[in-house]
Order: structure tokens, then sequence, then C-alpha cells
């Protein structure tokens, strides 16, 4: 039997050509010094707009290539096997990009779609935290505009993607939120404070202050006071999909590495390797097991929101929460199992345990993401 390792499926596309060309020109060669450095993956970014993956989930009439969240969930899983850090940037834009497919601008969309602009989520605030339904920033009535002042606590791309779609308090409805698209360039817009993380570290999420900034009125994504319902329908279900599917991209890259570790390492007494230890292929199974798992999970969510299956928004919760967790206890494993070589940088296998440590605090975070399906479970509902 021959070593595996498996994508969420095996279609054949132009897109996935075009994408395995940029991983292994651009992505893969760049996603070490990315992490080292907190270099934000430019280059990747604008070879992945000119091959017209960034317009993946775009309409086709916009000029898009009019896919939905399978794809954007097998793009991010492959490019998250070489580098999570620029699989979150393109999952924070695909999940933008889906609210302003939802509710932008012509103009707009056609620029996503034709890689001109990358888009990213600014909901995170220094006052919400990770509760995103709840932001504390403002929109007020400016003339014939819209005042936004905000103190953003983590926005991906932060200073380097184009669009950012942002929440704030509602304009008129009491305790609701409201969608706005702010150019990233928006006068009164500051990047406060330079990336240099733990994980992700070439996502460049940084916070950013909005202070009199002013956009059109008709910047405005949605209706004024559904800034969660647009939460919930656009975003959502691309955001918790790509997610699950970073991680099983970089535990199906730790679990790789670490067998190919085991077994190319050897015991000189022994005459044997460390994959010819039991438990060291108990450990590389348990890996196996729940990468797979995981991803299985993966594909059940994403049948069941193509084919609107009534158990859909109970999958799209699920998913991210497994595939967090399980992230987190596959990259644990294999640094066991690599030993004391896992903490050098060439095993390959301490940059994707770093990375996963943002899965489960991600907001949604794991602790919500059980808090809202034990609610499920038990019949609740969700909020309130
Ligand atoms: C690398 C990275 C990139 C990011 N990129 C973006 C981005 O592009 N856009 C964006 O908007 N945000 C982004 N975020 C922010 C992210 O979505 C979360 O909002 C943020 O990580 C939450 O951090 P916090 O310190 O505010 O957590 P807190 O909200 O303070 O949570 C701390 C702990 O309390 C738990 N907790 C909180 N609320 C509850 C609850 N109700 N029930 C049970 N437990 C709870 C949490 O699970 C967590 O363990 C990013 C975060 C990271 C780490």
């Amino acid at each position: 039997m021959t070593a595996m390792t498996t994508t969420i499926d095996r279609p054949t596309h132009a897109y996935l050509d075009a994408l395995d060309t940029i991983i292994a020109d651009v992505i893969a060669p760049h996603a070490a010094e990315v992490d080292r450095a907190g270099l934000f993956p430019r280059a990747a970014l604008d070879a992945l707009g000119a091959a017209g993956l960034l317009g993946l989930i775009s309409a086709r009439e916009v000029g898009g290539l009019g896919h939905g969240h399978r794809a954007a969930a097998l793009v991010v899983e492959r490019i998250s096997h070489h580098c999570a850090s620029t699989a979150m940037v393109v999952c924070m834009h695909y999940a933008a990009a889906a609210v302003v497919e939802a509710h932008g601008p012509r103009e707009d969309r056609e620029a996503i779609a034709a890689g001109r602009s990358v888009a990213t989520l600014a909901l995170s605030e220094s006052g919400s935290r990770s509760h995103f339904w709840a932001p504390v920033s403002t929109a007020t009535e400016d003339g014939n505009g819209v005042r936004l002042d905000a103190h953003k606590s983590w926005i991906t791309a932060a200073g380097e993607a184009d669009l950012y779609v942002w929440s704030s308090r509602s304009l008129a409805a009491e305790g609701a939120s409201t969608i706005w698209l702010v150019p990233s360039d928006s006068a009164g817009l500051r990047v406060a404070a330079p990336f240099d993380g733990l994980g992700l570290r070439g996502n460049c999420s940084s916070p950013v202050v909005a202070e009199g900034v002013v956009v059109p009125r008709d910047a405005m994504l949605g209706a004024d006071g559904a800034g969660f319902d647009v939460m919930m329908a656009a975003v959502l279900p691309y955001f918790q999909t790509m997610s699950a599917a970073m991680c099983v991209g970089l535990m199906d890259a730790t679990t790789t590495r670490t067998a190919a570790h085991a077994g190319g390492t050897t015991f000189t007494e022994m005459g044997q390797s460390l994959a010819d230890l039991p438990t060291i292929r108990a450990y590389i199974a348990r890996m196996r097991v729940a990468t797979d798992m995981a991803r299985g999970l993966l594909l059940d969510a994403l049948d069941a929101l193509e084919s609107g299956r009534d158990d859909a928004m109970l999958r799209v919760l699920e998913v991210k929460a497994a595939a967090g967790e399980a992230a987190n206890q596959v990259t644990d494993l294999g640094m066991r199992v690599c030993g004391g070589a896992a903490f050098r940088k060439e095993v390959g296998v301490e940059r994707f345990f770093r990375d996963a440590r943002a899965a489960t605090v991600m907001a949604p975070t794991t602790d919500v993401l059980y808090d809202f399906i034990g609610k499920a479970a038990c019949g609740m509902p969700l909020f309130g």
C-alpha cells in the first residue's frame, strides 16, 4: 500500500490545474519565508488574481468562474497543504466576496472577479471581541454619507486588501448591526499595529482603527439593521467550510510529513526506523483517522449546503469546531512523533502546529460553536 494524501474530492477543473501551478511555483517555495518574516503573500495573491482564481465564486455575469462553497473549500485546502497563511487570506477573500456578490455594486463585483480587488472581513472588534454578531462600532449619518468609527481588533490582510466587509451598529435599528463595503484606502482608516503572531504569520491580521471614515450611504451591504442576516446567510457557510478546509489541508500535510519523517529516521543500534515502533505507527494512525474524519464531515457539510438539506446549518456549525479541534490534536501528535527534530523548521511540522492554534479561537470560536450546537441539540434557540 502506498502512502496516502487525499484532497476534498478529485475533480478535474481547469482552475485546479492553474492553482497547482501557482502552488508549485509561488506558494510552496515562499511558504517558509512568509511564515518566518510575517510577509503578506503578495506574489501568491497576484498570481491567483491573474489566473482568475480570486474570482472563483464570483458570478459568470460579472466575469467570475461561478463556483461555490465546494470549489472555495477545495482551493483553500490545497493551498493550506503548503501555506496556511495564504490559505487564510484566500479564505477571508472568498468570505468577503460572497457578501459583495450578494449585496454589492456591480463595479466591485467585477473588480473582485477580475482579480483587481482583494477583499477581507472586518468584523471582530476590541469591544465585542469574538462576538461578531454584536459590534459596538458606530455608523452615523453625515451629510449625504455615513460616518464609521471603530476599533477593529483583527483584520486579515489589513492594509493589504482593497476592500473591507465591515460591521457596525445599525444606523436606526436599536441593538442591530449593519454591513458596509469600505475601501481600505479610505481617509480616517489606520492599521494600528503590525502583526507578529504565533501562527498564520503571513496573513497580516492587524487591528485597524476607523476615525471619522465617511462612506456613501450606498456602501451599505444589505439593509440597515440586517447585518446579522447577512453574516449568517453569506459569510457563515463560506467561512465555516473554508476554515475547516484550511484545517484539513494542514492536517493532511502534517500527517504526510510526520509519516515521511518516521519512515526515514533510523535508530542505528536497532537498524530500525521510527515507523518500526508500534506506538509511533499508532500515533500516525490516529492522525490519519482524525484528518479523514474531519474531511468526511466537511464533505457532508458541503453536500448538505448544496442540496439544501434540513441539517445544513447544523453541519456548518459543526464542521469548523470539529476540524479546528482535530487540527490542534493532529499537529500536537505530529510534534510528539517527530520528537526533538520537530522543533527544527526543516521537518515542516512546527509551522502547521502554530498555524493550527488559530482555528479554535477565530470567530465563531470552538467554545461558541459548542454552545450553539448544544443549544440546537437541546432544541433551544441559538440566540437570545
Ligand atoms: C490569525 C487570526 C486572523 C484573524 N482574522 C480576522 C479577520 O480577518 N476578520 C475578523 O473579523 N476577525 C479576525 N480574527 C479575529 C477572530 O475571528 C476572533 O474574533 C478573535 O480571534 C477572538 O479573539 P479574542 O481575544 O477577542 O477572544 P475572546 O472573545 O476574548 O475569547 C477568549 C476565549 O473565551 C471564549 N469565549 C468567548 N465567548 C464565549 C462564549 N459566548 N461562550 C463560551 N466561550 C466563549 C473563546 O472561545 C476563547 O476561548 C482573526 C484572529 C486570528 C487569530
